[in-house]
């Protein structure tokens, strides 16, 4: 069986033959640009005999390129019809292993590998970004497509308006690249934004145990945009933790953070010193 990735009306000749739907709801869909794949999977700089995951391969275009150039691939899968097209499509490749079902649900049973790639499903982007960060589930190099707000805000620096929890969650494990923006042109059907690819690389620190209550606090600091992180602060103390508010006040003294700044703010390293100071606190 071959299937020719280039083509929008190929692919969907395919579909209705196999009596294959697309999902919006699973973020379907497929990449028809050769050179946008090709450029990808040479981002992510893996060598012939390198395990690399693929999140969301849908009928393979992206996997079976990975495949020539000799690297084995996990490939994560929730839509049944396609698992069953990309069995038959890699059959009999030792290379290829396929884990059908939800990758938030099935990623942590899974041998770690060096490398990640996947053009994600819009709708659990993020999540399975920071689970696998916060979980401690680390890759050296990462490629992946999402929207492009997304892109945004992964690679935002303090002070910016796409500055968010989830750019300190990514900066605390990875320097994030912007790549190529996709046009919404390239894929099929065509989504209603335009998409970018991001290189996340491993920081040299990043297996470094970080307190227990740094991820809490980064999602509380920002939970309240406007308000100062004096404010996020004391309600994370009390009642969240049940440590008397006073001293929230204290904490912030000792890592000394101006009480009156607001988590957009501050740097990675302001987060990761109060974490630290309130795990000494013991709080
Ligand atoms: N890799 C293909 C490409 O580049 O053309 C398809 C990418 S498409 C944007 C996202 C893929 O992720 C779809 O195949 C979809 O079925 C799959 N998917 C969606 N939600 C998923 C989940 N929770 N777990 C695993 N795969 C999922």
């Amino acid at each position: 069986m071959e299937l020719n990735y280039n083509s929008a009306a190929e692919l969907r000749a395919f579909l209705d033959k196999n009596g294959l739907g697309m999902r919006k709801k699973f973020g379907q869909n497929f990449l028809l640009n050769p050179a946008v794949r090709e450029s990808l999977v040479r981002a992510l700089e893996a060598e012939a005999g390198d395990a690399v995951w693929e999140i969301g391969p849908g009928l393979g275009a992206m996997t079976s390129l990975l495949l020539e150039k000799g690297l084995a691939v996990r490939a994560f899968e929730l839509d049944a019809g396609f698992a069953r097209t990309l069995r038959e499509l890699f059959a009999g490749n030792a290379d290829f292993t396929l884990v059908e079902g939800d990758v938030l649900k099935t990623w942590t049973a899974e041998p770690p590998a060096p490398y990640l790639l996947g053009n994600l499903p819009y709708n659990i982007a993020a999540v399975l970004l920071a689970g696998f960060i916060e979980q401690g589930r680390f890759f050296k190099r990462i490629v992946v497509t999402v929207q492009r707000e997304v892109a945004l805000r992964m690679a935002a620096v303090p002070g910016s308006a796409d500055y968010s929890s989830f750019s300190v969650v990514c900066a605390s494990a990875y320097r994030v690249k912007l790549l190529m923006i996709i046009k919404s042109a390239s894929f099929y059907p065509r989504p209603n934004v335009d998409s970018q690819a991001v290189l996340l690389e491993l920081r040299e620190d990043a297996a470094h145990k970080r307190p227990a209550c740094f991820y809490p606090l980064v999602r509380r600091l920002f939970s309240s945009r406007r308000k100062t992180i004096k404010n996020n602060l004391t309600g994370f103390f009390s009642p969240e933790r049940g440590a008397p508010a006073a001293m929230a006040l204290e904490a912030l003294e000792k890592s000394a953070l101006d009480g009156n700044k607001r988590a957009e703010d501050l740097t990675l390293e302001d987060f990761a010193a109060l974490a630290k100071t309130i795990e000494d606190m013991g709080i």
